[in-house]
């Protein structure tokens, strides 16, 4: 599903199993960028009308496979590709093997994704001036070791990638869990900050930051989590996981 937010913004949305994985196209005067390319090639199709004449670029908010394997659809120049140094590396390691195992078990889905990887790396930070809109990347190691953010200062929005999620954040093996507070608190404080776009789960204003954090130093504090509103099973299992792999993380 394509959603129009402004007239220099527009989400795409696509289904997996039992959660949705969400992208954005920026469209400057001069350029466009697609942040994150979602998980199939097809994933892409809607951009191309929008994008005009502009010079396009593509970041990857980190490398975990819905957010990367639909590239190979996008049927144009790509100026560059853009992400943190470490997910380039992921390139070498993880990305290949996840779509191996993905291609074995349901090839009619992903036969036609290829990896396309970075090839614009940064370490800490990066900004982009797309024309009448700017984009300020910045590390945010906590979900991954390799995740980014990017925000709009012209418009106070926050692409958070699976940096912030709702209704909770997904902790993985990788997950630095110190590092992704001390950042998220930064970004508490930004008065600049309005809207937070993330990867998967609903728009929101900044308590997605409170709800995160809560969640996060519950699990490192070894609080027991209320969760009030109804989880599906992908969130109920999540939840689960990420309760065991802290409890593994601080034995
Ligand atoms: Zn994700």
């Amino acid at each position: 599903m394509l959603n129009r937010f402004d007239d220099e913004i527009y989400f795409k949305t696509v289904q997996l199993e039992d959660y949705d994985v969400r992208g954005a196209l920026i469209l400057g005067t001069e350029k466009a960028v697609i942040f994150d390319t979602l998980s199939r090639p097809h994933d892409m199709r809607d951009y191309e009308k929008l994008i005009g004449n502009r010079e396009l670029s593509i970041i990857y908010s980190h490398a975990d496979w819905d957010h990367i394997w639909g590239t190979a659809g996008v049927n144009r120049p790509i100026k560059s590709i853009i992400a943190h140094r470490l997910c380039l590396k992921r390139f070498l390691h993880d990305v290949p093997e996840t779509l191996q195992e993905y291609q074995k078990r349901q090839p009619e889905l992903y036969n036609t994704v290829k990896l396309i990887p970075p090839d614009v790396i940064f370490d800490s930070e990066l900004e982009m001036d797309l024309g009448g809109i700017t984009l300020q990347l910045s590390h945010l190691a906590g979900h991954t070791v390799d995740s980014i953010v990017c925000f709009i200062p012209e418009k106070g929005i926050l692409l958070a990638g699976d940096s912030l999620e709702t209704p909770f954040p997904c902790i993985n093996e990788i997950s630095q869990m110190a590092n992704w507070i001390t950042e998220l608190e930064k970004w508490k404080k930004n008065t600049e900050l309005k809207t937070v776009i993330p990867a998967h789960g609903m728009i929101s204003g900044s308590e997605i930051i409170d709800n995160n954090l809560h969640y996060l130093k519950s699990l490192l504090n070894g609080d027991m989590i209320e969760i009030s509103e109804p989880l599906t099973s992908f969130y109920k299992e999540t939840h689960i996981e990420n309760t065991a792999l802290f409890l593994c993380k601080s034995s």
